[in-house]
């Protein structure tokens, strides 16, 4: 039996430095992954490195998202999984915006990356690499991949990409997903979360890639004291094309009419207006307090329990296909890629 074939895509990070002979941080060279980290070779991965020009996420844009796709996409049928290494401050909006981007994704994507660079001691850099070629390369009983989604690996636990969110800046265990329970539990064993994990209809669909992402969207944390002359202004950007709302609780904003009036023009106006809780946990129920039932009426739409990562990139994609607005604000409000909680 040939050895499972995982392609490494390196985009930079805090996982690919290490210290030269002069004690300097320095970018880690994945091409000889092999030599630095002998142990892969008892996996049995026949490893290639696709290395990007190494940037730290904070200056991530979606044209990233738009190369990442097209490198997935080309070497799609030559590759049975792919590991993204990543900056961990901006991990989850990539893997989000790609989880969304590959339509009939039937293969592995596994992003990681590291708090610690790999060439420090103790780096969690080794383990999150390993373990996230482990499980890129993982198959089941009839021979096929055991996480065909975009997942993301840290510290121990597999998250979906689009339901994770970096928690902590300090922390070896710096994600989770806070809506969904883990993929994927690693102890001695890797524990996979089966019935959680999404499988595509059917295993031989084209790889499709989206062309475009529209970044014309703005995410709107709402604060008590929020003033009517902030909300306006930022409501009538022009070109703006979406909002993403972070509201209180269960999806609860004021009910004044100037805030209400500025969000409803904004509607009229063609803006998407989409609203998630900033609540680290549990979702919107627009139709449980009269706080939430205004905002239904002037035309937002429930972001459900998505987080700010998702629902950001959900937008600037769906804005991207170009499609009928009321299409786009119907597809917001379902899981279309494990999303949200249904
Ligand atoms: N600033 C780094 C980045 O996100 C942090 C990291 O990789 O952990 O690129």
């Amino acid at each position: 039996m040939r050895n499972p074939s995982i392609l490494i895509i390196y985009t930079g990070g805090t996982i690919g430095m290490r210290r030269d002979v002069s004690g300097i941080l320095v970018p880690f060279d994945f091409n000889t992954i092999e030599q630095e980290f002998p142990s892969v070779r008892n996996l049995n991965v026949d490893i290639s490195v696709h290395k990007m020009s190494p940037i730290d996420s904070s200056n991530v844009t979606p044209s990233l998202w738009i190369e990442l796709a097209e490198i997935i996409s080309h070497n799609y049928s030559h590759y049975d999984g792919f590991v993204v290494l990543h900056g961990t401050d901006t991990m989850s909006y990539t893997a989000s915006a790609l989880s969304f981007m590959l339509t009939n994704l039937a293969k592995p994507v596994v992003f990681t990356g590291s708090q610690i660079p790999m060439g420090i001691m103790r780096t969690d850099g080794r383990e999150n690499l390993i373990t996230a070629i482990e499980i890129a390369a993982a198959v089941d009983g009839e021979g096929h991949p055991r996480v065909p989604e975009v997942s993301l690996y840290f510290q121990n636990r597999l998250f979906r990409a689009n339901r994770s969110t970096k928690l902590s800046a300090e922390a070896l265990s710096a994600f989770d997903s806070r809506n969904c329970a883990p993929l994927a539990e690693v102890g001695v064993n890797i524990v996979y979360n089966t019935e959680l994990i999404r499988r595509p209809q059917s295993w031989d669909e084209p790889l499709v890639t989206a062309a475009e992402i529209d970044n014309r969207v703005v995410v709107l944390k709402l604060f008590p004291g929020i003033s009517p002359q902030i909300l306006r202004t930022v409501l009538s950007v022009d070109n703006l094309r979406g909002v993403v709302l972070e509201t209180f609780g269960t999806g609860n904003a004021p009910t004044a009419d100037w805030f209400i009036d500025a969000l409803r023009e904004a509607v009229e106006r063609g803006v998407v207006v989409v609203n998630i809780t900033q609540c680290q946990a549990g979702g919107v129920f627009m139709d449980m307090y009269e706080t939430g039932v205004r905002l239904r009426e002037c035309g937002v739409v429930s972001g459900s329990d998505m987080t700010t990562e998702s629902a950001v990139t959900k937008l600037m994609w769906l804005l991207g296909t170009k499609q009928d607005i009321d299409v786009l604000k119907a597809q917001l409000e379902v899981s279309l890629r494990g999303e949200i909680t249904e």
